[in-house]
């Protein structure tokens, strides 16, 4: 059998390839067959390029069918799929393109005037313009192309899609995925969560709310393989717009967004409990979630959102149960590792040796199984860097399990502050701060000091209509943590830096206050 990833998600189309596949918010409707003839046309356009095989298909286009077309015509032909952040200008794509040299570049009519020219300069052969109108060069070539194509024959290890990582931590790096990561990922999740071909309000089974960019592993992957390897139709939003997700959720069974989106739906008054009377499941991920949102979610609609856990390099390792026979949705945990994923807590000493973690413990979070990655594009030193001897992922992120085995996210390695020779985890500082009266959320990172080498700096945020006073901060946690846990600062702040996946961009942060005490 042919192991492309869209083999298997053609393969679970309804039979009725006219019934509704995606429904756009503005009132587009695609069948199913318009999916399927849209990434033919398409995949017979690049197969006329006559591109080398692992050629690699850049994407930068404002979020539209047409750019999933384009996505699902790629994995097709059997070609690289390689999106970038729609945020990114030329300095960023510049980096992009010549590190990946893609042998086609697509980008919006606004952009081509300066990504046409980088992309020329990379050696890119093939620049198309897509819009999220329907318009642009790709869509006017692909109408002259057959809609009858074969899919390309792929396997398992062959890559799928690169896809950059947020760049929280540093440079954005390219995790290198193949047709078997991809699959067997979005396998598991069809099981663990429960997805449904049947019930829901249309009786046709789960309607998908999409409202995430499709440049990142949370909208690209696991909500489009999501809906697709069910055969569910997608409610489709460009953009993200609260009051429009609260509007359609009488429609829909499952939903899926980054915290800041659940924040944003919960200021609209529309957001009740009847308004979510069909909906199934709501996912978080790609941030920690507060727990303030999971209780005020809670309350609200009745939903416990359900949190889970992954990375570029991994899509999902854990999450909290879908059923109850699993166990609960605990708020603040990111719960189980998936099924067919080994995750462990490692703690290392001054000798270079490590040894797994007991009940509680905090240390670095490891992973392996069918979903990790096949290394850093073009990074072979740095991939063998980040694997153990026994060929564990080191995933850069602490945690913790407790007894219940629940994981939790204490952070990642790179915030680690290291003061006076002691481990600060800034997630515990964060919680106590996020705890006190009118204060919305917090974020602690370590500067430089010229005694301890390393204290923290706390930044946070009030909420609407409240005052918080930053020596009152540093007094309330002084009462609580030991001494060397005490940020040496506080800062209220309006808001906290974030990217396009709602990460609290922590680099910056550090760089704004690194000369406090230098
Ligand atoms: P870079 O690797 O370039 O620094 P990044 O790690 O933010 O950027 P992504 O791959 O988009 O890039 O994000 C994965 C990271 O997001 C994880 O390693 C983890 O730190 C964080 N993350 C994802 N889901 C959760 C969650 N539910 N709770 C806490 N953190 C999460
Ligand atoms: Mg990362």
């Amino acid at each position: 059998a042919n192991t492309n990833l869209f083999a298997a998600l053609r393969a679970a189309f309804p039979a009725d390839l006219d019934t509704v596949a995606v429904e756009t918010d503005d009132g587009l409707l695609y069948s199913w067959r318009d999916l399927d003839r849209g990434s033919a046309m398409m995949a017979n356009l690049f197969a006329a390029l006559k591109l080398e095989e692992g050629a690699r298909i850049a994407v930068q286009v404002e979020k539209s069918v047409e750019a999933l077309v384009l996505y699902l015509a790629t994995l097709r032909a059997g070609y690289v799929f390689l999106p970038l952040n729609t945020a990114y200008r030329g300095a960023e794509i510049e980096y992009f393109i010549g590190n990946a040299e893609p042998s086609v570049v697509v980008c919006s009519s606004a952009n081509a005037g300066w990504v046409g020219p980088i992309a020329q300069a990379a050696g890119t052969r093939h620049v198309f313009t897509l819009d999220d109108d329907r318009t642009g060069t790709l869509l006017e070539i692909a109408a002259q192309c057959s809609d009858q194509h074969a899919v390309a024959a792929r396997g398992e290890d062959d890559l799928a899609a690169i896809l950059y990582t947020s760049g929280t931590t540093g440079r954005s790096k390219g995790a290198m995925l193949t047709h078997r990561n991809l699959l067997s990922n979005a396998e598991v999740l069809k099981d663990y969560w429960g997805w449904t071909a049947t019930g829901g309000p249309e009786g046709r089974g789960d309607v998908l709310i999409h409202a995430l960019p499709i440049f990142h592993v949370h909208g690209l992957f696991v909500a489009i393989h999501g809906a697709l390897i069910n055969g569910s139709k997608m409610i489709w939003l460009n953009k993200f717009d609260p009051k429009r997700v609260v509007a359609r959720l009488p429609e829909a069974t499952v939903f899926m967004g980054v915290p800041t989106l659940y924040v944003r739906m919960l200021a609209e008054p529309g957001l009740t409990k009847k308004a979510c009377s069909h909906m199934r499941l709501f996912v978080a991920g790609s941030a920690p979630l507060l727990i303030e949102t999971f209780n005020e979610w809670q309350a609200r609609t009745g939903h416990t959102i359900l949190e889970r856990y992954g990375m570029s390099e991994t899509a999902m390792l854990t999450s909290n149960p879908y059923s109850p026979v699993q166990g609960e949705r605990r708020g603040g945990t990111v719960g189980f590792a998936l099924p067919g994923v080994q995750l462990r807590v490692r703690i290392g000493d001054e000798h270079g040796d490590t040894r797994d973690a007991g009940t509680d413990e905090i240390g670095d979070i490891e992973v392996a199984g069918p979903n990790v990655f096949a290394g850093y594009w073009r990074m072979p030193e740095k991939t063998k860097d980040e694997f153990t001897a026994d060929g564990f992922f080191k995933t850069g992120d602490v945690g913790k399990i407790d007894g219940l085995g629940y994981i939790t996210i204490v952070g990642r390695s790179k915030d680690l502050i290291i003061s006076g020779g002691y481990n600060v985890y800034p997630a515990e500082i964060e919680g106590f701060i996020n705890e006190m009266p009118g204060v919305a959320e917090s974020a602690v990172v370590g500067v430089p000091h010229a005694d301890f080498g390393e204290v923290g700096v706390a930044v946070v945020t009030a909420k609407a209509g409240a005052i918080v006073d930053a020596e009152a901060v540093v007094a309330d946690l002084k009462a609580k943590l030991a001494n060397f846990k005490i940020p040496k600062r506080c800062f209220v702040v309006s808001e906290l830096p974030r990217n396009a996946m709602g990460k609290v961009q922590k680099a910056l942060l550090r760089e704004q206050h690194k000369a406090l005490f230098a």
